[in-house]
């Protein structure tokens, strides 16, 4: 097929550039101005803007295990209805968790038929791999995922903490073989203590918040980043709130990071007016951090972003007390359209910075660059189609993913996604999901380096 008339996001061109793509076998074959026909369908996308598909390097679809939450349909659904094309899942919120390539092989089978757009999952490390898999299902998961993901604090006891040493040996692993260690960076020896302390005195989102402030975040990433630069092992810090965390990421040589819209957009005023919509772990910062990790993304500190996507039920989310109210929020839907009107639009990123946060530097972090992350001929046609001119307010209730519950409630963002497109097919156009499930492929990453 043959899109024609588009203004498309090419890599290294300060500008979007008018140009047709031309897809074979959902491929990209050409691209360029008056391609002649090739015979099949074309699709006159004039007036619109055509940007690599995005990329969701942070997703928790409990998927199998919890499908309350949310399930493999619904969160590809949601991601595909906003632009996203490609997510990697995280380990520890489906039963079975990835912890082994058993595991792994189980919920592939499972998730496969139901996914809209590709995917592919993180493998998980928690203290309890020491006494069962440790190194070996390391070894036995490193070909299929593209990193690990361990916790400094942890909600789950099924999926327990590292203490310092075992960080030690789990980064010593991961660069002999070539894939980063994810880190949720808060800090055990923080959190634990003044959770006990706090938790009698105030039911507030402000009480819940001096549990878990920014010293608890940059505490974690400066201990575990110095591990892994004293290793010079491959670090990567997940959801990222706090300047001072960035600042530390930026000064490694080893260790890269990310953030999400919902650190960029609110802060610790916005969680005290919201509350439980807003409740995530860690929790929203000062209001001093949000232009602080903007310039971070913008220069290149932060590497890329990432939705966290983490839907809880009404329910869930509505315990009575803040306590108890799920930790959580489906961001996966509105992160690249987020980055999007806020980011390229606002002008706080540069063209070709919008295009590596939101898929180039995560398809490169994650091993997925030879196929993943930007327009190119030879590389896969997953295409998000943006209609500049119009836009969008956010409606939880209209959501595709099963999670209604969003802090965004009501956001009037610049532009709408048009369509979007994996390996050559709309499975998402105008409003309307045209997949009802296995549009989506496993894709492992490339071999170790
Ligand atoms: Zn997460």
């Amino acid at each position: 097929m043959i899109i024609r008339n588009g203004a498309v996001a090419l890599s290294g061109a300060p500008r979007l550039v008018k140009t047709d793509i031309q897809v074979s076998r959902g491929v990209i074959s050409a691209l360029g101005l008056g391609l002649p026909p090739d015979g099949e369908e074309e699709f006159d996308a004039a007036g619109l803007e055509i940007y690599p598909g995005g990329i969701d390097p942070h997703v928790h679809f409990f998927d199998p295990g919890f499908p309350d939450k949310e399930d493999f349909f619904h969160g590809t659904a949601g991601a595909a209805s906003g632009g996203i094309t490609t997510i990697i899942d995280m380990p520890c919120t489906s039963d079975p968790p990835v912890i082994n390539r058993r595991n792994l092989e189980i919920k592939r089978e499972i998730v496969e038929p139901k996914a809209v757009v590709d995917f592919c999952f993180f493998g998980g490390i928690c203290s309890q791999s020491f006494e069962a898999g440790f190194p070996g299902w390391m070894d036995e998961l490193a070909p299929l995922v593209p990193a690990f993901k361990t916790y400094a604090t942890s909600g789950d006891p099924k999926f327990e903490r590292l203490n310092h040493y075992q960080f030690y040996r789990v980064l010593e692993k991961a660069r002999d073989l070539g894939r980063p260690i994810l880190l949720h960076a808060e800090d055990a020896d923080f959190v634990i203590p003044a959770t006990a302390a706090l938790r009698g005195s105030g039911d507030s989102p402000g009480t819940f918040s001096a549990t878990r402030p920014e010293l608890a975040e940059t505490l974690a990433v400066f201990a575990v980043s110095e591990i892994a630069e004293t290793l010079q092992a491959p670090l990567h810090i997940v959801h990222i709130g706090t300047a001072r965390a960035a600042e530390i990421v930026a000064e490694r040589t080893t260790t890269t990071g990310e953030t999400c819209p919902q650190y960029l957009a609110f802060d610790i005023d916005d969680f005290e007016r919201i509350g439980a919509p807003l409740k995530i772990t860690p929790p929203v910062k000062g209001p001093a951090e949000k232009d602080q990790l903007w310039d971070f993304l913008a220069r290149g500190g932060i590497d890329f972003v990432a939705s966290d996507h983490a839907p809880g039920t009404f329910e869930q989310k509505n315990t009575g007390s803040i306590w108890t109210d799920y930790a959580g929020i489906p961001g996966g839907p509105t992160l690249f359209l987020y980055t999007y009107s806020a980011g390229l639009r606002a002008g706080r990123l540069s063209l070709q910075r919008f295009l590596e946060v939101t898929s180039a530097a995560a398809a490169n972090r994650y091993a997925l660059e030879d196929r993943k992350g930007r327009i190119e001929v030879g590389l896969d046609a997953d295409l998000a189609l943006v209609d500049p001119a119009a836009t969008t307010i956010v409606r939880g209730e209209e959501s595709l993913s099963k999670g209604k519950i969003t802090p965004f409630e009501g956001m009037r963002l610049h532009g709408r996604i048009h369509s979007t497109m994996v390996r050559g097919a709309f499975v998402y156009r105008e409003g309307t999901l045209l997949s009802s499930g296995g549009t989506g492929r496993f894709t492992a990453p490339q071999p170790q380096r």
